[in-house]
């Protein structure tokens, strides 16, 4: 039996990310600097902004700021929108370490005076100034804040503070503002990117849903001249059928895959959860794609130890996912190869893995192809239909269980898939 998998091994490489429901405070006034009042309630009729943003990406922005000023205390905070507050999301560590998330609402003490009115400010002296409101414990006495702005509204804050008096210049604060300016560029570019991806599911689910019942007619008329109820058919007449019938499997797919991609992605995907006995389904997934492993003139061997726990889990969803897994191997594996599919007990939960000897993926897209619409350029792709959505969903699935999927590969050496499932964890109950 292989060693536990990989998915208990291997810590996630994937970036850690600030996700905050943001949105701009009011458009700024040409003239006239904003009411409190309005700002109080300017987010109240905004659509939020959910905006997942590298966290690498706002410490980045915050730790050159501080090289540039040489100042030991400089943050970010954005406009959260639920709270109506303005939140720290980066920060230069402080000697505690740790990222203190200081909140203020707009208008309140100097960063929410400078969201409020968009104007950056230089205060020499914090204790003459009877705007400052003291959070915390930093020993401030000087500060300088520049607005993030985009589009004519405040996104948040930057700021950067000293212990001394009179620590900043004018030229210092005009550099605090560039560097809010390239924090406002990243996040409204953040916030674009999604929307337009938002958009394309939005397309993509009405799309698919909109030719799902006329492929199903197609499909059933199909059927029907082939079975030979409407007539005969000549040979030429039923080998271009069933070529028509393939396609139109290979769109059905398709657009059944795009579906469930939506409904993923919109937190809908419904699990009907029962305890199932992996090693079944992994059986039923072998017979039914034994056919189409012979024709790849590729081997296809299971290796289950007997006696695995039930597991609760949607077993549909389950073999879907092992279908893909074992679908993919027989499509990456040139003939002659070989396909092992093992599994067994571990961490309170039971892991499936499908070994094959094919292609291989390069490490640095290990990761990516569990991303929508991804595919490995290895020339083994096309002509075998697929759009890349396979993994995408099956992430979805396993995660969806509170599982956990991954792969290892070496190029030219072949590529193992595992997932691991726990025996019980079924937060979604199909209702
Ligand atoms: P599809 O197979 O429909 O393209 P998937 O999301 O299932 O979509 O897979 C994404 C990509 O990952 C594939 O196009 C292929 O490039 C790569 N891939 C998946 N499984 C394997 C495998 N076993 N061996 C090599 N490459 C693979």
């Amino acid at each position: 039996m292989p060693p536990p998998p990989s998915v208990h091994a291997r810590p996630s490489t994937a970036p850690r990310v600030r996700k905050i429901i943001t949105g701009p405070l009011p458009k700024l006034p040409a003239e006239q600097p904003a009411a409190v009042g309005a700002v109080a309630v300017a987010g109240a009729d905004r659509r939020g902004w959910e905006i997942v943003i590298p966290e690498v990406v706002l410490n980045k922005i915050v730790r050159n700021a501080g090289r540039a000023l040489q100042v030991e205390r400089c943050s970010l905070a954005l406009f959260d929108l639920t709270a109506g507050e303005l939140v720290t999301v980066a920060a230069l560590p402080t000697p505690a370490g740790g990222l203190r998330r200081s909140r203020f609402r707009p208008g309140e003490g100097i960063a929410g005076e400078v969201a409020r009115t968009g104007q950056p400010l230089l205060i020499d002296d914090v204790e003459r100034d009877r705007r400052f409101k003291r959070l915390g414990r930093d020993p401030i006495r000087s500060l300088i804040c520049a607005p993030l702005i985009d589009g004519g509204h405040v996104l948040g804050t930057m700021t950067a503070t000293s212990p001394q008096p009179a620590a900043f210049n004018p030229s210092q604060l005009e550099l605090l503002t560039i560097f809010a300016d390239q924090a406002a560029l990243a996040i409204a570019q953040a916030h674009r990117a999604e929307e337009v991806d938002r958009l394309k599911s939005a397309f993509l689910s009405t799309v698919s849903h909109e030719l799902r019942t006329p492929l199903s007619s197609i499909r059933g008329f199909i059927e029907i001249i082939l079975s030979g109820r409407t007539g005969p058919l000549t040979p030429v007449q039923r080998d271009f059928l069933e070529s028509v019938q393939a396609s139109t499997k290979q769109l059905h797919r398709l657009v059944e895959d795009i579906m469930q991609l939506s409904l993923a992605e919109a937190g809908q995907l419904r699990l009907a959860c029962l305890p199932a006995d992996i090693g079944e389904l992994t059986r039923n997934v072998a017979r039914q794609l034994r056919p189409q492993a012979e024709t790849a003139g590729v081997t296809l061997e299971l290796a289950l130890p007997g006696g695995l726990p039930l597991i609760e889990c949607d077993a549909a969803r389950i073999e879907q996912v092992l279908a893909n897994l074992v679908g993919n191997a027989i499509k990456f594996t040139p003939p002659a190869g070989q396909i092992t599919i093992t599994a067994g007990e571990a961490d309170g939960g039971v892991w499936v893995s499908v070994r094959d000897t094919g292609a291989g993926i390069p490490e640095a897209e290990q990761q990516k192809i569990f991303d929508r619409l991804y595919q490995v350029q290895h020339g083994l792709n096309r002509g075998y239909g697929g759009a890349g959505l396979g993994l995408t969903i099956a992430k979805y699935l396993v995660e969806g269980h509170g599982g956990r999927i991954d792969v290892t590969s070496r190029v030219g050496h072949g590529s193992t898939f595992t997932i691991w499932l726990p025996r019980r964890f079924c937060p979604v109950r199909s209702d």
